[in-house]
């Protein structure tokens, strides 16, 4: 492709995509196809000759469109948001065409030095404790591609701390112990076990009613293991479950935490971008005791995936669980102390210039846009409550303090399931099904950045339909 055939069809692929999401509420929010269909439309085999680019693209619509669940769709109430914006998709562009390696500060020294500003940018719009700025004393930030991996980095570090900066042999691991709820994301199981801390050394700490973990369960269980001669090294609070958003009592279990020297992980993925908003800013209350937090701009703050927020306070523990150096990646800049090397903050080597998107996002008024986004979708969904309410043969399961409503209908399980599936199979919005204490319930997460009150309602009235 020459530089001018780039231009041409640079061009048509921007005007393609704002077709798309301008137009996007066209499409059956859920792929429609079968596995197995999409690979069907395609040659089995590569081509042999180069083909013509316009070509390529027009099977973006004969082949990829078909294939595709509508994330971006004024209907998509599944799962979590993850919702993108024009600045973030030009940000994204950039970082391409620019292709550069930010693993080290002296590999492109604005990959590492913007994307510590928008680290401390971010602290500062949510309000975070100033404890995890890269300009305090033993903290900062980094960008991580997700917060699984957020998640894990933060249990390596926990690790590194607890076995005595430990390095040469890992220490004995098989006593430590780590806590969370029943409610905790996937991530954390997967990544204890990552970490050589199997599922047998993580406590499911009981949750209450309102599905959030119970500090004074926590401090027991602390002290059983404690009394067994086990080493209690790391607890997850989860700020806004996936499941129902939950909000466990960070502050509450800082205090145990700090007392019996365990790392506490604030994991708030899906709803700790709302801080954004002051009148939701209580999602980030009680982090002063916290060790790590993560939260991630690519659900809900219209910077497209990847981009999870990561900040320690012990930035001397990440460091030193990840810190390698081979002699090809020695520089100066690094030695004197001046720069930072990411590569030492994360788990692979290699690292995109991911900040750009943010950097993009934010200037051009996306955190004033994402605020005006988070109240819209915080009042449907308080609305849509009240709706729900209102009818005699639905309830409402779990406390719904923003965007996330997970109801039911009250003949039960199999009828709440059937509703799901049928709501689902007309294409006209998706729901994700979900267990809380055995009881199913449809989640309606309000995220995507074209939803308006008139979709939640007209989701919320395809579900009466449909449940006869
Ligand atoms: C979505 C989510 C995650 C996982 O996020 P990734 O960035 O996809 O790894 C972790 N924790 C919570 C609470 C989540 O909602």
């Amino acid at each position: 492709m020459t530089p001018d055939e780039f231009r041409t069809h640079g061009h048509a692929l921007i005007d393609w995509i704002a077709e798309y999401l301008e137009g996007v509420e066209q499409y059956p929010v859920a792929s429609q196809v079968q596995p197995g269909d999409i690979r069907a439309a395609l040659p089995e085999h590569p081509p042999l000759a180069p083909e013509p680019f316009t070509e390529v693209l027009a099977d973006l619509d004969r082949v990829v469109m078909p294939g595709i669940t509508h994330w971006q769709h004024p209907s998509f109430f599944a799962y979590f948001p993850g919702n993108s914006s024009y600045p973030a998709i030009l940000g994204e562009l950039a970082a391409a065409g620019l292709g550069v390696q930010g693993m080290s500060w002296v590999t492109s020294p604005a990959c590492t030095e913007v994307e510590t500003l928008m680290m401390d940018w971010m602290q500062e719009l949510l309000g975070l404790p100033a404890r995890f700025r890269s300009t305090s004393a033993t903290g900062g930030g980094v960008i991580h591609g997700s917060a699984s991996e957020a998640t894990l980095a933060s249990i390596l570090a926990a690790r590194w701390r607890v076995t005595g900066g430990a390095i040469n042999s890992l220490g004995d691991t098989s006593h430590l112990v780590a806590y969370a709820t029943s409610q905790a994301h996937s991530s954390i199981e997967k990544g204890l076990r990552i970490a050589g801390i199997g599922a047998s050394q993580l406590r499911v700490v009981p949750h209450d009613r309102s599905f959030a973990m119970r500090a004074d369960e926590f401090a027991r269980m602390v002290a059983d293991d404690r009394a067994a001669g086990l080493t209690p090294f790391w607890v997850c609070c989860t700020r806004g479950t996936t499941s129902s958003m939950a909000f466990d009592p960070v502050a509450e279990v800082g205090a145990i935490a700090q007392r019996e020297g365990l790392w506490l992980h604030a994991d708030a993925a899906m709803s700790g971008i709302a801080a954004l908003a002051p009148e939701h800013r209580w999602v980030n209350d009680g982090l002063e005791l916290a060790d790590s937090y993560c939260t991630n701009p690519h659900k809900w703050m219209g910077v497209n995936f990847d981009c999870d927020l990561f900040y320690t306070a012990d930035r001397a523990a990440l460091l030193g669980a990840l810190s390698i150096l081979p002699e090809y990646l020695r520089s100066a800049a690094a030695e004197s102390g001046a720069a930072i090397d990411y590569r030492d903050w994360q788990i692979p080597l290699g690292r995109r210039f991911r900040a750009l998107k943010l950097w993009f996002t934010i200037r051009a008024g996306g955190a004033t846009d994402a605020v005006a986004m988070i109240r819209r979708h915080v009042a449907a969904t308080q609305q849509l409550a009240e709706w729900v309410a209102a009818d005699g043969r639905f309830e409402i399961v779990a406390p719904h303090p923003l965007n996330l409503l997970c109801l039911r209908l009250k003949a039960g399980n199999e009828a709440t399931d059937a509703l799901i599936v049928a709501a689902n199979e007309t294409g006209r919005a998706l729901f994700t099904r979900t267990v809380l204490d055995g009881v199913v319930a449809c989640r309606v997460s309000v995220g995507a950045r074209s939803t308006e009150l008139q979709h939640v309602r007209a989701g919320w009235e395809l579900l009466q339909q449909l449940a006869g």
